[in-house]
Order: structure tokens, then C-alpha cells, then sequence
């Protein structure tokens, strides 16, 4: 009989979909990683002309349209002052593509990869499916990942580490020391620095900076979305970038996984980053408001979080069975060791609902913590 490669056999289904289903149809859901905006109108548009054209019917070039490569680059140009080739992007089926064929093309079976923990559930997944061998290394009080850790953890075998900032789960920023640090690592011991920078707009304190600004060799590509940015995750459009060689070898994966990334959705992506960006700066304002709701409501209860500096998360610290109390008493949220073993005795918190929400969930956060502790 055929058996189950032992690649897939290493990998489960993530933790956080029971989560859901345990909660029941009315629970107050902070277990979610989606913006809860609606797709600004001129990206829904962008998709809609291009249907009606019989512009969306067909493929486009493996690597997207170049259109949609050149908005990319524009938007890396005007944010950021970076320079990005649109010949060195493939636009992707999400940052998720985009990092599935970033560890298809750079890892080989053994071969490990570094990444945070706790850290996105994608990045331990991924490795295995790559037939590599995950590392995931702990991070500082503050919850960014400290460079000397990833550079203590590097080996022979290493071919990657990934940086994740803003992150998922903790919605901590890397500094910009941080980001030269792990470029002069990728530059130094000669191995891939995997950047997923699909949060970078969506920061409150500090600055989000590329590793790719600083590294003096090839060794960084970064993954980019409209998911979060745009509140497009439905839409399933993002891109990763890095040197042409890198680029080439990637689209290997993308060529024959995926051929290409979903015309229409292509068309909106194009419409959202080309056209205007206030949709952006109000969901970034609306999510720090609540950011700092959030803040307050834990502090009155007592529970301790690092402040989050981007992304729409937080993560807490929590007493022994405060998670399952709060399920109980029907608020979702993620229990830690969801994103690593290190996140044991954490909690995540997605603030993507409205403040009187939140505030309504605060509530119950304080009775359950009132319950076990
Ligand atoms: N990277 C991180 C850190 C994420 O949190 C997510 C989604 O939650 C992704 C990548 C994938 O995003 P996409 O929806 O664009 O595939």
C-alpha cells in the first residue's frame, strides 16, 4: 500500500482551527489573523474591470504580470526608499507561497532552519516539508529574537533562518540594529536570512526595516503580502523578492506548484498597491487604538504583556488554566504552545474586532482570570 511520505507524516494540521471549533458559534473570536476591514474598494474594483475586460480569463506570466511587479516595486520605492528589480519578484498565492517555495528552493533533506518560537506555525511546517529539520530558537523578555541567538545557533547544516517582523504571535518589531544584525549574519556565515515582512506596514512604535537594505551578499529574500496591509487574505496574493539567481531558482517551485498566481486577484492586488493608501493608515490607527484598549484592560486585570509595536496581536503571559477558562466562558483565543514549546504559559491575542468587542472580551478575561488565579 502506498504510505504517507514521511515529510507529511512530520507535519500536523494547526492547533488553532480546534480552538475555534471548541469555542462554539457565538464565542467572541480574538483567535483570528485576518484584519476584520473589508478590501478597499478601488483593489475590489481593480478585479472586477479586469473580469469584465476578459482580462482575468487567462494565465499570466509565471512571475505575475509585470504590471502588478512594477506596483511592488513602486510601493518599495515610495515606503521605504528600497530598490526592487520587478524582474526579481514573483507575485505568489499569499506570503504562504511565498515562503513554501523560498524553503523548496533553498532547502535540502537535513539541511536546518532557524526561526522564532514562539514564531508562525508556517515556518516549523515548511521545514519539514522541505525534508529540513527545524530550530527553533527562544527570544529575548520583549519577545523580539535576538541576532546572537540565531547567530549561537547557526551550524554547518544551517541553510536559513527566518526573520519575522512584525511578528506572529507576539506582534513585536525588530529594531533596525536587529535587521542589520541579521543581514551581517546571512552576509558572514553565508546562509539564507528568509525575511517575512508581511506585517510591515502595520506598526505602531519603532521602524520597520529590511534585512534586504543592509546585507551586502544575495543571502536575504523577503516575502511581502497584500493580505494583512490591504485586508485582502481572501484574495491570496503575495510576493517574495530577492537576487535574480534566488528569484529563478524559486520560481522553479512556483512554475510547476502553482503556474501562476490568480489573474484577478492579481488585478486587485495591482489596484490596492497603485492606488490610494489612506484605507491603510485608518486600519493601522484603528488597530493601535486597540491596541492600547487592549493594553489597559490587562493591566487592570493583571495580566502581563510586552508591549506589541506592530501586526494586531499580543501575547501574554497567563496562569495555568486561564486559556481553557476563557473558551469556556466563550472568548477565543490561542493558547502559546500553539506557536512553539516556548510559548507555553502564553496566550495569543488578535485584536481584529472592535473596541466594544474587545471590551466585552476584556470582561470575561478578567472573570476567568479571577477563576484560576
Ligand atoms: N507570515 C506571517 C507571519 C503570517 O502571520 C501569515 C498569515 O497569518 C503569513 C505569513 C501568510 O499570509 P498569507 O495570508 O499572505 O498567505
Amino acid at each position: 500500500m502506498t504510505e504517507f511520505s514521511r515529510r507529511v507524516e512530520q507535519v500536523s494540521i494547526s492547533g488553532i482551527r480546534e480552538v475555534f471549533e471548541a469555542a462554539g458559534e457565538d464565542a467572541i473570536n480574538l483567535g483570528l489573523g485576518q484584519p476584520d476591514f473589508p478590501t478597499p474598494e478601488h483593489a475590489r474594483e481593480g478585479a472586477i474591470e479586469a473580469i469584465r475586460a476578459g482580462e482575468a480569463d487567462e494565465y499570466t506570466s509565471n512571475k505575475g504580470t509585470e504590471s502588478l511587479r512594477e506596483a511592488i516595486s513602486h510601493r518599495y520605492a515610495e515606503d521605504r526608499g528600497m530598490e526592487v528589480d520587478p524582474n526579481d519578484v514573483i507575485a505568489t498565492a499569499g506570503g504562504s507561497e511565498a515562503l513554501h517555495i523560498a524553503m523548496e528552493a533553498h532547502v535540502d533533506p537535513g539541511e536546518e532552519v532557524i526561526f522564532p518560537d514562539p514564531g508562525f506555525v508556517s515556518y516549523d511546517a515548511l521545514t519539514h516539508i522541505a525534508g529540513g529539520e527545524p530550530k527553533p530558537v527562544p527570544l529575548r523578555e520583549d519577545l523580539t529574537m535576538a541576532p546572537e541567538t540565531v547567530e549561537e545557533a547557526i551550524t554547518d547544516d544551517t541553510a536559513a533562518f527566518v526573520v519575522n517582523s512584525p511578528a506572529n504571535p507576539t506582534g513585536a518589531v525588530q529594531s533596525p540594529e536587529d535587521m542589520r544584525e541579521f543581514a551581517r549574519i546571512a552576509d558572514e556565515h553565508d546562509v539564507l536570512c528568509i525575511s517575512d515582512e508581511v506585517y510591515e506596514h502595520i506598526v505602531f512604535e519603532g521602524e520597520h526595516r529590511s534585512p534586504l537594505e543592509f546585507a551586502e551578499s544575495d543571502n536575504v529574500v523577503v516575502v511581502g503580502a497584500c493580505s494583512k496591509t490591504y485586508s485582502m487574505t481572501g484574495w491570496r496574493l503575495g510576493w517574495v523578492t530577492g537576487s535574480n539567481r534566488r528569484i529563478e531558482r524559486m520560481l522553479r517551485v512556483h512554475q510547476y506548484g502553482q503556474a501562476c498566481a490568480t489573474a484577478a486577484a492579481q488585478h486587485a492586488a495591482e489596484a490596492a498597491l497603485t492606488g490610494p493608501q489612506d484605507p491603510v493608515d485608518k486600519m493601522v490607527a484603528a488597530f493601535e487604538e486597540r491596541r492600547d484598549v487592549l493594553l489597559d484592560g490587562l493591566a487592570d486585570i493583571g495580566l502581563d504583556c510586552p508591549t506589541p509595536k506592530g501586526a494586531f496581536y499580543a501575547m501574554l503571559k497567563v496562569p495555568e488554566g486561564f486559556v481553557d477558562e476563557v473558551i469556556d466562558r466563550g472568548v477565543v483565543v490561542v493558547p502559546g504552545e500553539a506557536f512553539g514549546d516556548h510559548g507555553e504559559g502564553y496566550a495569543r491575542i488578535s485584536y481584529a474586532v472592535n473596541v466594544e468587542t474587545l471590551k466585552e472580551a476584556l470582561a470575561v478575561m478578567g472573570e476567568a482570570y479571577d477563576a484560576v488565579a
